[in-house]
């Protein structure tokens, strides 16, 4: 009988909470990886970065794996079809895999844990993705916490009592069963090119960390780790970084625990995927129009940040924080644009698209979600420009044009869009 390791967002053999449990398990491990059919039909851009991001790191598990003598078996297609052909091929005692919070991925896994259980095999999950998980951190009547300061400070107490362990899988990777290499299928296999956009290493730069508190709001400066693409495919470990984080930043940390807390939320309420946090924030009378969404997509609003950050997200699949808040606001206040939409932008270009925390950062900015910004704060984009990119550096860098006749006019009024979006969210928000 034999244990299988299935791995998902966790693409990393060490400190990887499943694979350790299989490895401890006292039988073989098969190592498997699944291209599913139902989330890459779903990607229109057949150059998609994360695909080739994940295809690589598929080709770097499996060297890893040929060196101890074994593979990684990787299919093609649908989920339920792979552990069919498994099943006949091995006689299975276990299935180990980290858990994944999403509301497709629950429903997958359900679906996988009963075909699994009907043939008597085991189906284990464990966490991995997350720090501390939903079920962790709630109230004392077992509520989730929906403001991020309460619930940071249980995380950090609950940090404090029991400091983060790494798991040694290397110490246990002669459990990895012995099997000439498979082939793994190319990416034109799966239906996909080679994206050209260059990835960020997977490497903490401690200076950066240091420097965090003070630089992390400036875009022109490299302030923030750029690790968002691996904590998503779990190509480095959250819990190694965050026990770095305790000992050298504070507010570093934070951000991992908002993290934490966007993942909790999207747990405890699913609706969000679809809807406002708040029911009422769905009644907004949003204008939608087509050709405002366009210039923002492009970078061509005339708001100089709000059009570097869109570029630099066409460009790059990043946009840096403050410029995130800065064009969402803009979105969904300035254009009254249903912030829907542009968290679906994001989710097609950001190498760091992550549901939970894009969902929770486009319903904070247009005050629908938890802990959100107040409906009546918005931000002024010129003022932003003039505390955070003061010197133009940045956009500079991004729109070329800037400063000569060739660059757009702004496509609408600071004052009279502001008084506009006060006066549509203020007639949904009234008491009925
Ligand atoms: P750093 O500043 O170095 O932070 C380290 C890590 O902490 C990040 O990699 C990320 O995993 C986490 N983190 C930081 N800030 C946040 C935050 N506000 N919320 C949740 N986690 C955070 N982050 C994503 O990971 N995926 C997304 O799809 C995403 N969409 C966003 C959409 C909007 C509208 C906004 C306002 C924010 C979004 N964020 C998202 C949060 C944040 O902008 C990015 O995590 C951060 O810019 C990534 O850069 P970095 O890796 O250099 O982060």
């Amino acid at each position: 009988m034999i244990a299988i390791h299935w791995f998902r967002r966790d693409l990393r053999l060490e400190d990887n909470a499943a694979l350790y449990k299989a490895l401890i398990s006292g039988k073989k491990v098969l190592p498997i990886f699944i291209f599913d059919k139902s989330i890459l039909n779903k990607l229109e851009n057949k150059e998609d970065a994360r695909v080739t991001f994940i295809h690589q790191q598929i080709l770097k598990i499996q060297q890893e794996l040929n060196a101890l003598g074994s593979t990684l078996w990787v299919f093609n297609g649908d989920v339920l079809e792979a552990f069919k052909t498994l099943i006949q091929k091995f006689a299975i005692a276990e299935v180990y895999t980290n858990e994944d919070y999403e509301p497709y991925a629950r429903e997958r896994d359900e679906k996988v844990k009963s075909f699994l259980t009907s043939n008597k095999i085991s189906f284990t999950t464990c966490k991995d993705q997350v720090v501390f998980d939903g079920s962790e951190i709630v109230k004392t009547d077992g509520t989730p916490y929906v403001v991020y300061t309460p619930y940071s400070k249980v995380w950090k107490s609950k940090l404090n009592e029991k400091p983060i362990q790494l798991f040694a899988n290397s110490a246990y990777f002669g459990a990895f069963i012995q099997h000439e290499p498979l082939p793994i299928p190319s990416l034109s296999q799966i239906g996909f090119l080679e994206s050209k956009l260059l990835f960020p290493l997977p490497i903490v730069n401690t200076s950066i960390i240091k420097n965090y508190e003070n630089d992390r709001d400036y875009p022109f400066k490299v302030g923030t780790s750029r690790l968002g693409l691996h904590f998503r495919f779990g190509t480095i470990s959250i819990r190694e970084k965050a026990a770095k984080a305790a000992k050298i930043s504070e507010k570093w940390l934070n951000e991992l625990i908002w993290r934490d807390f966007y993942s909790s939320i999207l747990y405890h309420f699913p609706h969000v995927e679809k809807n406002a946090f708040r029911p009422q924030y769905d009644t907004i009378e949003w204008r939608n129009n087509e050709n405002e969404f366009t210039a923002w997509q492009k970078g061509k609003t005339g708001y100089p940040l709000v059009d570097a950050g869109m570029r630099e997200l066409n460009a790059t699949g990043f946009m840096h924080n403050r410029v995130r808040m800065v064009v969402a606001s803009f979105l969904t206040k300035h254009l009254l644009i249903d912030w829907r939409w542009g968290e679906a932008y994001f989710a097609e270009k950001l190498l760091d698209f992550d549901l939970a925390s894009n969902n929770g950062g486009w319903q904070w900015a247009a005050g629908s979600g938890v802990d959100a910004a107040p409906y009546f704060r918005v931000f002024n984009p010129e003022r932003q420009q003039q505390n955070f990119d003061p010197h133009y550096q940045y956009i500079k860098q991004w729109v070329k044009e800037w400063g000569t006749p060739l660059y757009p006019k702004p496509i609408v009024n600071h004052t009279m869009a502001r008084e506009r979006c006060l006066a549509v969210y203020k007639k949904a928000l009234a008491p009925s």
